[in-house]
């Protein structure tokens, strides 16, 4: 517990605005202005894609007032609002199947996350405020489900993570996603994974996370084999935008790989699993972790490291986007991808062009402190050139993230 007070206060002094009474109404008001895209000032509000109010109880009170040649007209409309609703597919069942035994609170004292206990509280929530829809995935510890707030609430979708307690303590996990909640409920970043909030029963924590509608990065890389210059200079752009906001809040990702980025509905890149993250202002870690192929230099030969990995691992993001493959991969040694690492040995292949060289090269350095800054990322001249223009920041709608607009393109 003594280490948990530790990162509450040195969570304390991050620079992000922290709510002290995030109530359950607090939650449902961050729905609002974060999981449903606003309707258009100039046209009425119609429900949004993800959103929709429940105006099915209002048309109920008033057809207590109206004669019963209503009910037909009613009913049509009550029948056309609910084919308005998002289908969140069907539910497997897979919460009652699973049982992974209770879990106390005197037993796992870090996942009682509790109101009365933690920096940001959700209390109220429980698994009775959602109707569960299909099953968006399966993670280590259990399921993510697609699920829709329910009434008196306004009706939102949401990715419910589900965490088995019990997978949890067997993993000795409980810090260190007592360390991926506390961090990534406070980040807000169009490219960052918005964490609403959780709660908790005897058997499983829940994470209620912004639903990513076309899913994994990582699923559509292997998919398409590689990615063009055109989406892959806009993902580059979007990653060190996200990595620029994480930095300035002394937040290191320290696990960047396909498989923990989502996409957004818009086509739009959502930075995920903080599990890897650190909060660390000014002092540099020893911990080495991390995909291998990820891995920069300084964890390899297990020097200390800062927030410079990150930079490193953008460098390996953008050579595999482009070429289908990390750098340093060694699929029969693990060793010679860790030595390569060390000295930096790698080739460009032939689908990278010069200018694209020229940026990885720049990611791509031994020293750590020697990596192109994350804002000369973003201005170089190969992402300029490239990425499409509604995704630089400057030419979107106050309000809406650069990246929202970004639109996928077919194909590669
Ligand atoms: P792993 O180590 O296997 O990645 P994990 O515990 O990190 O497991 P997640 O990656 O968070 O679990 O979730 C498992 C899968 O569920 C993901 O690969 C993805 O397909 C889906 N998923 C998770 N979160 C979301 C989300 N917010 N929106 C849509 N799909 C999601
Ligand atoms: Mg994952």
């Amino acid at each position: 517990m003594t280490a948990v007070s530790n990162l509450a206060q040195q969570l304390s002094a991050l620079e992000i605005t922290q709510k002290s009474d995030e109530s359950h109404a607090e939650v449902s008001r961050l729905l609002t202005k974060f999981a449903a895209p606003n309707p258009s000032k100039n046209k009425p509000p119609l429900p949004s894609k993800l959103a929709l109010k429940s105006s099915t109880s209002s048309l109920k009170s008033s057809f207590l007032n109206s004669s019963q040649s209503n009910t037909k007209v009613l009913k049509a409309k009550e029948a056309a609002l609910s084919q308005k609703k998002v289908d969140i597919g069907t539910y497997d069942g897979g919460l009652e199947a699973d049982d992974h035994g209770h879990v106390s609170v005197e037993e796992a004292p870090d996942l009682a996350l509790d109101s009365s206990k933690t920096a940001n509280p959700t209390p109220n929530w429980s698994l009775h405020n959602f109707d569960i829809g299909r099953p968006l995935g399966k993670g280590k510890y259990g399921r993510v489900y697609m699920v829709r707030t329910k009434p008196p609430t306004h009706q939102y979708i949401l990715a419910l993570k589900t965490l088995y307690k019990a997978e949890l303590i067997k993993e000795n996990y409980e810090r260190q996603l007592r360390r991926e909640i506390e961090i990534q409920m406070n980040l807000r970043h169009p490219n960052v994974l918005r964490l609403y909030g959780y709660f908790h029963d005897s058997q499983r924590v829940f994470l209620m996370l912004e639903f990513a509608g076309k899913g994994e990065l990582y699923k559509q890389l292997i998919k398409l084999g590689s990615f063009s210059e055109r989406r892959s200079a806009g993902y580059v752009y979007q990653m060190a935008d996200a990595l620029s906001y994480l930095h300035s809040k002394h937040v290191i990702h320290r696990d960047i790989k396909p498989e923990n980025i989502l996409i957004g509905l818009n086509g739009e890149l959502k930075l995920a699993d903080f599990g890897w993250s650190v909060h660390a202002p000014g002092n540099k870690r020893k911990t080495v972790c991390g995909t291998l192929d990820y891995l920069p230099p300084e964890m390899v030969l297990r020097q200390s490291h800062g927030k410079w990995v990150d930079h490193w691992a953008l460098g390996v993001l953008m050579y595999e986007f482009l070429c289908g493959k990390p750098p340093f991969e060694d699929l029969e040694d693990r060793n010679g991808t860790m030595r390569r690492i060390s000295r930096v040995e790698y080739t460009f292949s032939s689908k990278i062009p010069p200018e694209a060289r020229d940026l990885i090269a720049k990611l791509l350095v031994l020293i750590p402190q020697n990596r192109l800054p994350l804002t000369d990322v973003m201005v170089h001249p190969w992402v300029v050139n490239n990425m499409p223009r509604s995704c630089r920041k400057d030419e979107s709608q106050p309000g809406t993230s650069s990246s929202e607009k970004v639109k996928e393109e077919k194909g590669r």
